[in-house]
């Protein structure tokens, strides 16, 4: 990796050379200039430097980021994530993600000021990638909005999660209109889970009361009906206070129709999709009880009708962001998915699957290997979305003079077999099991430093460290649109 040629002149930290690099919107042949941890120079003339890689046949891309993610989050059943941030940002890396986004969970009654501190806690010192944190508000005392919202705001938390289900979650409609308020005010972005609480807990009920229990019944329990109407209340929240969301996981083309719809009525809306609504369907919920609850993640995962709407969306727009929504549950253990025996009923498996360490791998080969999607559509979902939504523009998501180092060598070529064995999450298993992908991340750098090549890890615990956020002016520039909503 060193070249003695380029000690003796050294003039970067790191040189990155002969890649076709993506920048200014489009593939160049650059050599990128590293130093102090940022991209310092872009050039077509060669460039000197203490290490120097050679990109030749790679695409040098924008460090992917994640926006959503679970890492050590408490659940609202008091289980905890199984990875930590070692692990899960060991996983990310190795697929090329340099900068994670998990949520800092608010328990009612917590003040969030203190359910911040806690998970920065949690991260300090483990993660080798570097991060920045979503508050989940559960409690949206005056005090919480007042207080403790501007002040975590300033200090660089500037999104928030807010669930209209889960008993232990959710913002009835009222808190969620005042709680939007409230981020307008700040400028701070509201992410939002939608799906009809009422009507999936009815829906749970009457199945479960029948002896409807086997994981394929979460697909009846959570249908794209109760994700649709959720998502079009949301909407209409927004619209009624002129603040731009963004919606969360959304997983079938009737909730993705919805968004379109307010789209094109001028609203600002922001979505994401995951891999597993592009790539599962709730078929895979029919399997036998001890693999059916690997597959089992809230939304479900529904139909091949709703693949091809959610392809749609990520190639025209509609989504800024593609994101993993990793949520890590052992197989077995006392927080297992199988805990409970093969007649645990569908409610009572915790959801959620391995993703941070797959995602970039399954989009690119899926997209744009197999031609669905544009490398510009790529870099957009992965990185320069993300950035721009979550106030980390100008210092992620791009290659750019005076940007964070943060790159990722990318063999087009490069062909694999997804197994759980290969893969650095600690997970034990991947829905992906057996799935070819064309097109890997080999070398994953973030602020100028190697974290992973060629298959090896080269940072410690502690490279990462936390991204203060800036508040988004999209949120809190515009004018109210009426003085009681001020
Ligand atoms: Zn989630």
């Amino acid at each position: 990796m060193k070249s003695a040629a380029a000690v003796a002149t050294a003039g970067f930290d790191l040189v990155v050379r002969g890649g076709r690099v993506f920048a200014d919107g489009r593939l160049q042949d650059l050599n990128v200039g590293v130093r102090d941890g940022r991209v310092a120079a872009l050039s077509a003339t060669p460039l000197a430097g203490t290490t120097v890689l050679d990109a030749a046949g790679k695409l040098v891309l924008p460090g992917g980021i994640d926006v959503h993610c679970h890492i050590a989050q408490t659940t609202s059943t008091g289980a905890t994530t199984a990875d930590g941030f070692y692990d899960a940002t060991v996983g990310a890396a190795f697929g090329g993600t340099t900068l994670v986004m998990p949520f800092a969970a608010q328990h009612r009654g917590q003040s969030l000021r203190a359910s911040v501190a806690a998970y920065r806690e949690r991260a300090a010192g483990r993660a080798v990638i570097d991060y920045a944190f979503h508050m989940i508000v559960t409690d949206p005392t005056p005090t919480v909005l007042e207080t403790e919202l501007p002040e975590l705001a300033a200090q660089g938390f500037t999104s928030v999660k807010l669930y209209m289900t889960y008993d232990a979650l959710r913002l009835d409609d009222r808190q969620l209109l005042e709680t939007l308020l409230h981020a307008r005010r700040l400028g701070v972005v509201p992410m939002i889970h939608a799906e009809s609480h009422d009507m999936i807990n009815w829906l749970a009920e009457r199945l479960l009361a029948l002896g409807y229990r086997h994981p394929r019944h979460l697909a009846h329990a959570r249908p794209a009906l109760a994700e649709r109407e959720a998502t079009d209340r949301a909407l209409g929240m927004a619209e009624l206070l002129d603040i731009p969301v963004f919606i969360v996981h959304v997983s079938s083309a009737a909730a993705a129709g919805q968004i379109a719809r307010a789209q094109r009525a001028g609203l600002t809306v922001h979505a994401e999709t995951c891999p597993q609504y592009l790539l599962l369907t709730e078929h895979d919920l029919d399997r036998p009880f001890h693999e059916a609850v690997k597959y089992c993640c809230s939304p479900p995962p529904r139909l091949a009708g709703d693949h091809a709407a959610l392809w749609d969306g990520l190639r025209n727009g509609l989504f800024a962001c593609f994101s993993s929504d990793h949520s890590v549950f052992h197989l077995d253990g006392p927080h297992g998915k199988r805990k409970g025996g093969a007649n645990t009923p569908f409610d009572r498996v915790p959801y959620g699957l391995p993703g941070l360490e797959t995602r970039l791998p399954l989009l690119f080969s899926e997209g744009v290997a197999r031609g669905r999607l544009s490398l510009e559509r790529f870099v957009e979902l992965s990185a320069a979305g993300p950035a721009r939504i979550f106030g980390l523009a100008g210092r992620k998501g791009a290659i750019a003079p005076g940007a964070d180092a943060d790159l990722v060598l990318w063999d087009p070529q490069a062909r694999t077999t997804l197994s759980a064995d290969s893969l650095h999450d600690g997970a034990g298993y991947t829905v992906y099991e057996g799935t070819e992908v064309h097109g890997l991340p080999v070398t994953t750098i973030c602020r100028g430093r190697l974290i992973c090549h060629e298959g090896r890890l080269l940072a410690a615990p502690g490279h990462g460290e936390l991204i203060a956020c800036e508040r988004v002016a999209e949120v809190g520039a515009r004018p109210a649109p009426a003085p009681w909503l001020a």
